[in-house]
């Protein structure tokens, strides 16, 4: 029987990990949760689940929660602190880090440095902090899983592989729901539009992360730290199927691919069992009903934020933590109609472009790093919300 922890656990990740663990009763048995404010889901949650502990970020729906709960087996912590305390609780065997943003990178550290093994939803940790992250986690022998389905694709074709023999790595993208907008139609694009992805159902930031295509630019720095691959040997692809999750080239020019229809509960089961598979009851991939399956190269010029994640990478230091930093705070303003979809692009150049980099050497560069960014980014936000 495994403990497991879930940070974000009312959330699309959240909620589609509890379906793989309800499934494997004899497996997996929930100790953990922690959200952000959704007391009334939770309450649902900890009633089908009993955790022993939970946490939410905010302290007024914690205090609320704690009193409905009087007296049942369940702990009630609040903020940052107490979703850390859930991430290292003593009685845990994998924590799955599905929380949004930049605030899973405490939790999750948190869960390495207590030698818990970490299910990786939340590219924004290794976003910001890869290079500290992965040597936490070497230093300390913790496995690192990816629940992200590009990077879990990536891990199981790399299984029993050299990576001396890797030559390149190929993310797939479905493109999101503007892939065949002009520019003239971005111009006017609403977050419902934005917010329609074609393949995929996951929450908000994801969603309009995947319309700008920062997505894949987050993705290919989270690859860069899963992989300790360089950007020059990681690549982009159209699929607008997403039924090829992602491929590797390796030196003898064999290119492998994984593949499957997209649905979350297949890596994250995938990493909850690793490394064994279990079996799960989900429609066939029938490549007959697929038909066909497309690539194309991405159009730089259309999606501007690719180009800016490869440079963020490529600059390393401060940028990448400033690049997700202010791309939380633009598309957090895109999504309460502050600006327009096409000005969250130009925040976070424009945010990048006055940042001076500095190298990283420790946790606090990079939170410093996040600060700024978030201050600099709702400056430029003001100017164009104005
Ligand atoms: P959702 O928005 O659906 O869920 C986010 C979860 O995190 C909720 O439980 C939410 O709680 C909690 N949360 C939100 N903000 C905070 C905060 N500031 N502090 C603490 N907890 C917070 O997100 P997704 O499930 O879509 O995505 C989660 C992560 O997984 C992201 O990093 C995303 O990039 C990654 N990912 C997601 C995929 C998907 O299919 N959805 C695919 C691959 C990766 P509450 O409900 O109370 O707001
Ligand atoms: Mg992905």
């Amino acid at each position: 029987m495994k403990n497991i922890v879930i940070l974000g656990a009312t959330g699309s990740i959240g909620m589609n990990t509890l379906d793989v663990i309800s499934r494997f009763p004899d497996r997996f048995r929930v100790v953990g949760l922690t959200v952000r404010s959704n007391d009334v889901k939770l309450e649902t949650l900890i009633k089908r689940f009993q955790p022993k502990v939970v946490s939410l970020m905010d302290e007024v729906a914690a205090a609320a929660l704690s009193k409905r709960l009087n007296g049942s087996g369940t702990e009630v912590l609040s903020g940052m602190e107490g979703c850390v305390e859930v991430a290292r609780f003593p009685d845990c065997d994998i924590v799955v880090s599905a929380v949004v943003g930049a605030a899973g990178l405490l939790p999750t550290l948190s869960a390495i440095q207590n030698g818990k093994v970490v299910a990786l939803a939340n590219k924004e940790t290794l976003v910001m902090a890869g290079e500290i992250i992965q040597k936490e986690a070497r230093s300390r022998n913790v496995p690192l899983l990816p629940i992200d389905s590009e990077h879990s694709a990536i891990f199981q074709v790399l299984s029993g592989e050299r990576h001396e023999d890797l030559l390149r790595l190929i993310l797939t993208a479905s493109g999101g729901p503007l892939i065949d907008f002009t520019p003239e139609m971005k111009e006017k694009v609403s977050p419902e539009v934005a917010l329609a992805h074609p393949n995929w159902k996951m929450g908000p930031k994801i969603s309009i992360d995947s319309a700008t295509l920062m997505n894949k630019g987050l993705e290919v720095i989270e690859a860069r730290w899963f992989f300790d691959a360089p950007p020059e040997k990681i690549d982009v692809v159209i699929h607008r199927q997403s039924i090829i999750h992602s491929m590797v080239e390796f030196v003898d020019r064999s290119v492998v691919a994984q593949m499957g229809l997209p649905d979350m509960r297949v890596p994250i089961s995938y990493a909850l069992h690793y490394p064994e598979r279990a079996p799960l009851s989900l429609p066939s991939l029938q490549l007959e009903e697929i038909g066909q399956l497309t690539f194309e190269k991405p159009d730089r010029k259309a999606f501007p934020l690719l180009t800016c994640a490869y440079d963020a990478l490529k600059g390393g230091g401060t940028l990448p933590s400033v690049l997700n930093a202010v791309n939380e705070e633009a598309v957090e303003a895109f999504l309460s109609e502050k600006i327009r979809f096409v000005e969250i692009a130009q925040v976070v150049q424009q945010t990048m472009e006055s940042h001076c980099p500095q190298s990283i050497g420790t946790l606090d560069d990079v939170l410093e790093a996040d600060q700024w960014a978030r201050r600099e980014g709702q400056l430029w936000i003001s100017k164009y919300a104005a």
